[in-house]
């Protein structure tokens, strides 16, 4: 993409340099690198000549490699080839690519590169006696960490400032999932807040494939600057942590559907809006359509799923000791959730619905601790992992020198860093 590009002027180089200097940090540190497990930039001879042809609908196998000059023959040998060696028998229409390589105009096919995917390609190349060797080679994936900053400005959701900040969308779903456990998306956003997003872009041969995980974010929220930063621990598993080294995940997410608004929060005494008189709502109302998937707000196990006057048809899962959440006024009920299910966080439990005592479509959800009802929104909520002593020192390093590496991206929005 023309936006992540180095301009190589003697100012942004030395600040290119400091952006490579931090990628030995993420080796050494984080092992965040993806693994390159193979090149596949041949060498390529002066004159070769290289025709690449992306499927279309219709095409078969044999319909492409006559049409490039493969005789009959040689069909056979590659699609069988390719069948024992590469376990590919189709082709897909507008995916798959197939380049063929010449020694120069003139001469005959000598290499046949098959192309399922931006980072797989299947190499065929004539060997001596005519026949056709197959070798598959995963393609290098070229990590890139760029930045995007963004401010609220008024009347703006999240969602609306993060997309004028340049985020593609899907970035931004993975940033809400990660800032759900911290920030109340309805109360917690004001004109003039920042933010910021540090996460990465996968390129195939030079072109963007698509975007990876989310690095780190950054959020101005009203109880203070709310900082995530996902790191690498020494026994291979990855996580998101606060800029102290405290896990940021937490056992629960204070709101179980994204950017969902909330009608009506908790409170121990309201007017009821069917029954009429005031009685305490012991939960937090999330407006959403019919039918909008309910997540469960963290793991747990399902204890009770029923239906009553008051919730309609309600799911509650115990967490741990201490924990339990509610679900009410569902459509359904998820497919397999019944008592006794043990869930994960995230994993859809049932639909948004308006059963029971409710004046149209919102999710009503509690959290329930040590048997009594916490507001949702700011119970302080435990993480669901904590560094080691010896983890918490290389995050700390880590996080400087990323921290540094942001600076210098906040400057220089064209840089980035190299994975
Ligand atoms: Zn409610």
């Amino acid at each position: 993409m023309k936006k992540v590009k180095y301009i190589l002027n003697p100012t942004f180089l030395s600040k290119l340099i400091f952006a490579l200097a931090i990628v030995l940090t993420f080796v050494a540190i984080s092992v965040v690198v993806v693994h390159r497990s193979g090149n596949v930039v041949a060498d390529v001879a002066p004159n070769e000549c290289k025709t690449v042809v992306v499927v279309a609908s219709g095409d078969t196998l044999g319909k492409i490699l006559t049409a490039n000059g493969v005789s009959a023959g040689d069909v056979n040998t590659i699609a069988n080839v390719l069948k024992k060696d590469a376990g590919i028998s189709t082709l897909r229409a507008n995916n798959d690519k197939i380049e063929f390589v010449r020694s120069d105009e003139t001469s005959p096919v000598s290499k046949i590169v098959v192309i399922p995917s931006p980072w797989k390609q299947v190499e065929l190349t004539c060997g001596e006696n005519g026949g056709w060797n197959c070798n598959t080679v995963d393609v290098e994936r070229d990590t890139r960490a760029v930045y995007k900053s963004g401010e609220i400005q008024n009347g703006d959701s999240f969602y609306v400032a993060g997309i004028r900040a340049g985020i593609p969308a899907g970035v931004l779903v993975d940033v809400y999932d990660l800032l759900a456990f911290e920030m109340d998306f309805e109360r917690d956003i004001r004109a003039g807040q920042h933010f910021s997003v540090l996460y990465e872009e996968n390129f195939s041969n030079g072109e963007k494939i698509d975007n990876g995980r989310v690095l780190a974010v950054q959020f101005e929220a009203l109880r203070g600057n709310v900082k995530m930063y996902r790191f690498k621990k020494s026994d291979g598993t990855s996580g998101y942590y606060d800029e102290n080294g405290n896990g940021a995940i937490k056992s629960l997410k204070r709101t179980p559907i994204n950017n969902a608004k909330v009608t009506s929060s908790f409170s121990t005494r309201r007017k009821h809006p069917v029954l009429g008189f005031t009685r305490a709502h012991k939960g937090v109302d999330f407006r959403a359509s019919t039918g909008t998937p309910i997540p469960a707000a963290g793991a747990g196990r399902v204890v009770a799923r029923g239906f009553n006057r008051g919730h309609g048809n309600y799911v509650k899962i115990r967490h741990n000791g201490s924990y339990e959440t509610l679900y009410a006024h569902m459509s359904k009920f998820a497919k397999g959730v019944v008592v006794g299910t043990n869930v994960r966080q995230g994993q859809t439990i049932g639909y948004v619905g308006s059963t029971g005592l409710s004046t149209g479509p919102h999710l009503h959800y509690e959290v329930i601790k040590n048997g009594t009802h916490v507001n949702p929104l700011t119970v302080k909520l435990p993480a669901i992992s904590n560094l080691g002593d010896k983890d918490k020192a290389k995050f700390l390093e880590y996080r400087k020198n990323l921290d540094s590496g942001i600076e210098t991206l906040s400057k220089n929005p064209k840089l980035f860093i190299q994975l």
